[in-house]
């Protein structure tokens, strides 16, 4: 059974750009006849704040686009995301990186990455995490080992003097995968993030570690995101690999820009579904542009959610980057 998800971070209101690609999943689970569920992704702490979470969800629901499943907040994951680490540490694919920012800049050689980002240069590979285990043994609390079979005493996972960054060892060679836009994929993560962060030194689980165990924790089998996170892909089907678990179905969808063409930024950034409408543009001519956007109709016009899934079809849906109405702005 198909399930598709939407996962935003509760770190702003969602743009246009965010909208579309939430319903691109919707109508992409629908027109299979599939679930869709919707994620918090409240894993980066301070950033992300629980009331802008709630209004996202009022938002996609006042477009018709409601969770079959109860939202699952990130913030809440705690347990699972260790268990997943101790699994990495017993397969000897973590590693404790001490890199500092500055080391970082300083190390950089490579070009930038599409996404404005330098791999990781391993330069930490090789160094020994004595772990959960160590930690525990020496902590006057610990009473059971690892903090893997141990989820109730996970506490003592974390070094009383501070917090250590964890890498996830890649594979050497190159990933092939199959985008359902964008058609078949070849992309060497080692170029593209380098070892995947998956635990930070201020103490977060990372973004990486916290979605792909979430996608596969909930059975997602298609993810649909925007063009911006395509760069990933191949590391974070790394990172399922090494915790066994299968691989969803992706498509990256082109990104929503400004009239002029630029980043949806500041200026634009009211385009909000609440902004929007305060401006008198009803919820419906806004599904009616996004479905258009889409490939679901030949031209946009007020429409419910429900009214676009006969017409949805991958093969339909534009590559390219789509720009805002100049009227809305
Ligand atoms: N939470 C991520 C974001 O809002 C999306 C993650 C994903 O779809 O894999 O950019």
């Amino acid at each position: 059974m198909t399930l598709g998800r939407f996962a935003p971070s509760p770190t702003g209101v969602l743009h246009l750009g965010n909208l579309r690609t939430a319903l691109a999943s919707w109508l992409s689970a629908r027109r299979a006849g599939g679930r869709w569920i919707v994620r918090m992704e409240d894993v980066d702490g301070p950033r992300c704040r629980r009331d802008l979470g709630e209004d996202q969800l009022r938002d996609l629901a006042a477009l018709g686009l409601e969770s079959d499943a109860t939202v699952l907040w990130q913030s809440d994951r705690s347990a699972a995301y260790r268990e997943a680490l101790a699994a990495l540490h017993r397969a000897s694919r973590l590693y404790p990186c001490r890199c500092t920012r500055k080391d970082l800049q300083l190390l950089a050689s490579a070009p930038h990455t599409e996404d404005g980002l330098r791999p990781y240069p391993g330069r930490c590979r090789g160094r020994v995490w004595e772990g959960f285990e160590a930690v525990s043994a020496g902590s006057s609390r610990a009473s059971g080992g690892g903090l893997g079979g141990h989820p109730e005493q996970s506490e003592q996972a974390v070094p009383p003097d501070g917090f250590v960054a964890l890498r996830l060892c890649l594979p050497d060679g190159a990933v092939a995968w199959e985008d359902r836009l964008l058609g078949p994929q070849v992309d060497d993560p080692a170029t593209l993030t380098g070892d995947p962060l998956l635990f930070r030194r201020d103490g977060c689980f990372a973004y990486h570690l916290a979605v792909v165990t979430d996608d596969g924790a909930q059975g997602v089998t298609e993810v649909v995101r925007g063009a911006d996170l395509r760069s990933v892909t191949a590391t974070q089907i790394r990172l399922q690999e090494a915790l066994g678990l299968p691989r969803p179905s992706y498509a990256h969808l082109g990104m929503v820009a400004a009239p002029d063409g630029s980043r949806l930024g500041k200026r634009a950034g009211a385009l909000g579904l609440a902004a929007l409408v305060s401006r008198g543009i009803p919820s419906e001519e806004i599904i009616g542009w996004l479905g258009w956007s889409l490939g679901c109709l030949g031209r946009p016009e007020p429409c419910a959610a429900a009214d676009l899934i006969q017409g949805f079809d991958w093969t339909q849906v534009p590559t390219e980057e789509v720009r805002v109405p100049a009227v809305w702005t």
